[in-house]
């Protein structure tokens, strides 16, 4: 059954198409439109859908606009902010997709430290602005993710331990809300509202607008990626994680283990040599740099030196060309306890045994600020854990099984040291159980309770969902 065609008969046909074209000041797309191939499609390669209808909204005013025309046509709804989500929730099959990518805009208002973003502006944008005035706030490890879905789920990056999460920096949002209400909600207005944000994802509305608090940080700060040959992993990542137990909270370095990409910035006699690259930033004066990275001269020198004074947007690209969109990918995360050397052992062997040159495993540190927020204190929990586990599975010859086995028999190999917690922003599809697994029961039970508030009908499902509590 081809659900494209009557679904889209229910766009076409009825009342209120007419009226929402006239209301509507953004792009309307749909199937056989110039340029809808482009717009049904995310990030991840693998997630192939047709919708009906992509709304392109290029004011916050479109938002409520296309809601109203979406639930009054009975279709699902689909939010889109940067695409990235590698579940594929920015998209869906015969639904409309109320896409916020026309709306990027960031203002800076310098003096008070501050920067009002719109629901779809991606890292770059919000970079560069900030920047201009050497202001930053944490944002995600690849310039083209969305500032939306990143905060929403919490927002994990370089600079998360001397400055919290990304919704840890969060002063308040613009949200529309599944009656198509618009609410600004902050610590004074909405409280309950503005809790359910910090973490709990596309749940509660459509956010047209941030407001987050910035830092001085930069314009040059130090950071890059230092590369070993893989037969060291297990030394190096010893090496880093005690490193890591105690770094001042300027330092965020993460350790990943892949075959070397063929970057401009890697010689290329090393590309697609299994390695493990030492990786991050150290957000503070640059002379107390090479004190902070001295524990990593014992691992003798390196075969890429990359880790160096660079523009602080720079950093914040240096993935990019690693993590271009299209291919297929399916992930796996969870927050380790511990990583002691029986599970680098286990990590390392798997490297070893990787079965894509496009994928690799990550290890990264939390702690810093991260801990200093109080579990409850928003709805993102975990505020304890002390690492965090990213088997990042990618793949271009069209054949899922051996890397989608690979990946589970890994993430099955460190659940010993689990925290028992995922991180909801690096999930996949799957399921209810890892989704209660993302919040803790506690704040798992609010989230439900708020979305009954807000969300009763549960319109916003395409998502790490929390059906309503009855
Ligand atoms: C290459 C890559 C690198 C990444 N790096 C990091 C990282 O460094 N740190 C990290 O924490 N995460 C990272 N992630 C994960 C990322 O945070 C999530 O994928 C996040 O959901 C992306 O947000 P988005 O707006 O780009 O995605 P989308 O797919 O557009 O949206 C994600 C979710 O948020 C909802 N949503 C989007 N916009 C809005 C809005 N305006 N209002 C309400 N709901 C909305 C969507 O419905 C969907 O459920 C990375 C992902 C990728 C693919």
């Amino acid at each position: 059954m081809d659900t494209r065609n009557i679904e889209l008969g229910r766009v076409t046909g009825g009342a209120g198409w007419e009226t929402l074209r006239a209301r509507f000041s953004g792009l309307l797309i749909r199937p056989g439109d110039e340029g809808y191939d482009a717009a049904r499609r995310v990030w991840n390669g693998s997630i192939d859908r047709y919708p009906a209808l992509v709304a392109r909204c290029a004011r916050a005013a479109d938002v409520p606009t296309a809601l109203e025309f979406g639930r009054a046509a009975g279709l699902t709804v689909a939010v889109r902010g940067g695409g990235h989500n590698v579940a594929g929730f920015g998209t869906c099959d015969g639904g409309l997709v109320i896409d916020l990518s026309g709306m990027q805009a960031v203002r800076v208002d310098r003096a008070r430290r501050r920067a009002l973003v719109e629901g779809g502006a991606t890292w770059a944008g919000f970079d560069r602005e900030a920047q201009a005035f050497g202001l930053a706030t944490t944002g995600g490890l690849m310039s083209s993710t969305g500032v939306a879905g990143f905060t929403l789920g919490g927002g994990i990056g370089w600079l998360m331990r001397r400055y919290g999460l990304a919704c840890d920096n969060l002063l308040s949002a613009e949200v529309v809300t599944a009656d198509g209400r618009q609410l600004r909600a902050c610590a004074a207005d909405h409280e309950d509202l503005f809790w359910g944000l910090r973490g709990g994802g596309g749940n509660l509305g459509i956010v047209t607008r941030f407001e987050f608090g910035l830092h001085p940080v930069g314009p040059e700060v130090l950071g890059g990626l230092r590369l070993y040959p893989q037969r060291l992993a297990a030394e190096v990542i010893a090496t880093w994680r005690d490193l890591m137990l105690a770094a001042p909270d300027e330092l965020t370095l993460s350790t990943v283990l892949r075959r070397a990409p063929a970057s401009p910035s890697i010689p290329d006699h090393l590309h697609g040599e299994p390695v493990v690259a030492v990786a991050g930033m150290y957000a503070g004066p640059a002379e107390d740099a090479a004190r902070v990275l001295r524990a990593l001269d014992a691992l003798g020198p390196p075969l890429v030196d990359g880790i160096g004074p660079k523009p602080y947007t720079a950093v914040q690209a240096m993935s990019d060309g690693a993590w271009q969109p299209g291919f297929e990918n399916y992930w796996k995360a969870e927050f380790l306890r511990s990583l002691d050397d029986s599970v680098i052992e286990t990590v390392v062997d798997f490297a070893g045994r990787i079965t894509s040159p496009l994928s690799d495993i990550k290890l990264a540190p939390l702690g810093g600020a991260v801990a200093r927020v109080a579990e409850g204190d928003t709805s993102y929990p975990h505020r304890r854990a002390p690492w965090v586990i990213n088997i990042n599975t990618r793949w271009a010859d069209g054949l899922p099984d051996a890397h989608v086995a690979w990946t589970r028999a890994l993430w099955e190999a460190v659940q010993p040291v689990s925290t028992g917690g995922v991180y909801v922003n690096f999930l996949g599809d799957e399921g209810p159980d890892r989704v209660r697994a993302a919040y803790g029961e506690s704040n798992y039970q609010r989230l439900a309770r708020l979305k009954t508030v807000y969300d009763p009908d549960n319109v916003f499902h395409l998502n790490q969902n929390i059906p309503p509590a009855r």
